[in-house]
């Protein structure tokens, strides 16, 4: 019997997501999506909703009671009330997965009591902790909360003495830890996924590229050398043997100076360093997602061609309706996300420029890329 998916969050993930679900039908009869925004991008595409705040209790049990499969496409649903719903629904990933990586500081805890390599960290209690703590830690240093953060507004880079009690400030009453800074070589992700039979496939290593905190453009595949892309496989599937529940996850990596690999953080979800796997894999990490909580089959994650994804970020300086933007390339996909205002650096959509062959490489997609980028501006509606 094909059963109704529920899905807590509708934004672009959850929108692809029911996407994937609609050629599945032979698995999946419906999707209702979870989401504060009317007609957020999954309701365009044919989700059913509920308008509530991803935290809002007797929306969560409403969405558990209308659906037989519950996942998520944000990590802030409220764990608590997923655990009190979860003898009467599946949910993947597991709340108690989702209750670890919620909170970066129980998370880094958890992968070093397994023994998977993060960069040192403490729990940071009080102003004179702080002070106290830095002596182990060289400037610079960064300061994270440990909840509810994203696109690196939770996170403060001490870079001297005097800086202790301004970042301890800025983040009012909220917990926090500290961190040592790594002066990485490259940022790179895994994603992953773990089937509820326990089964784990892994899709090949990307290159992820930030500008101000926010992911700009991944490069699929990474550009280092084979032995680093073993190594951050392995630390990977290790991750996934650790971790209970089933899903797509995504590992935030940091590839060091040394050529050591360090886990960054972890998202119990698909992952926009994941979205090149739209046209550049069989398998797409949504239906790679929709498979593992399926208990199905988990698909073939080998990259077809070389990829790079490009995210198309709203402009600085102006906010509300947008003209609607096209790209007309071979071998480019142009994908959004049906929001109809911009706001500064709020994610829009984005295109992947595929490779015609293997022949065709990195540095000739770069170029691609250069060019389209240009071409494609956010400009206000009339
Ligand atoms: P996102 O939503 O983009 O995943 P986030 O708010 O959860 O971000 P992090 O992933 O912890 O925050 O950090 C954002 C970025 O800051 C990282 O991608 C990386 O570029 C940088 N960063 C984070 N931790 C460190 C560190 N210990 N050393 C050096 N740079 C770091
Ligand atoms: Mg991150």
């Amino acid at each position: 019997m094909p059963k109704v998916l529920g899905i807590i969050g509708g934004g672009q993930l959850g929108m692809m997501l029911t996407e994937a679900a609609k050629k599945m039908s032979e698995h999946i009869s419906d999707v209702v999506v979870l989401d504060p925004t009317e007609n957020c991008p999954a309701a365009k595409v044919g989700a059913k909703q509920i308008v509530a705040d991803f935290k809002d209790e007797k929306a969560i049990i409403e969405l558990a009671s209308r659906t037989d499969i519950l996942t998520y496409d944000i990590e802030l649903g409220s764990s608590d009330v997923l655990k009190t719903i979860e003898s009467k629904t599946e949910i993947n990933p597991s709340p108690d997965t989702l209750e670890i990586i919620q909170d970066k500081f129980f998370q880094k805890s958890f992968l070093s009591e397994n023994d998977i390599p993060v960069t040192d960290f403490v729990k940071i209690d009080s102003l004179l902790d702080l002070e106290k703590k830095i002596k182990n830690f060289k400037f610079p240093a960064l300061l994270k909360v440990r909840r509810d953060a994203y696109d690196g507004r939770g996170n403060f880079k001490i870079n001297s003495e005097s800086e202790l009690k301004l970042s301890f400030e800025y983040f009012k009453k909220k917990k926090t830890f500290l961190e040592k800074f790594v002066d990485f070589r490259m940022e790179v992700s895994v994603i992953a996924a773990r089937n509820t039979k326990g089964g784990i496939a892994t899709f090949p290593l990307v290159e992820n590229i930030h500008e101000e905190n926010i992911l700009r453009m991944t490069i699929a595949p990474a550009r280092v050398s084979t032995e680093i892309s073993k190594k951050a496989n392995q630390v990977a599937i290790r991750t996934m043997q650790v971790l209970k529940g089933a899903g797509v996850f995504a590992i935030e990596m940091f590839v060091t100076k040394e050529n050591g690999i360090l886990i960054n953080e972890i998202a119990p979800r698909v992952h926009n360093s994941g979205h090149h796997t739209l046209q550049s894999s069989k398998t797409s990490q949504f239906e790679q997602h929709l498979k593992a909580i399926l208990g199905l089959e988990l698909g073939d994650t080998t990259l077809l061609h070389p990829t790079i994804m490009y995210n198309i970020l709203g402009p600085q300086g102006f906010q509300g309706k947008f003209k609607p933007v096209t790209i007309e390339s071979e071998n480019v996909f142009l994908k959004m996300y049906g929001k109809t205002e911009s706001k500064p650096k709020r994610k829009l959509g984005h295109f992947n420029v595929m490779a015609k062959n293997d022949n065709e490489d990195i540095s000739s997609l770069l170029s691609k890329v250069k060019k389209l980028k240009n071409s494609v501006i956010i400009v206000p509606a009339n």
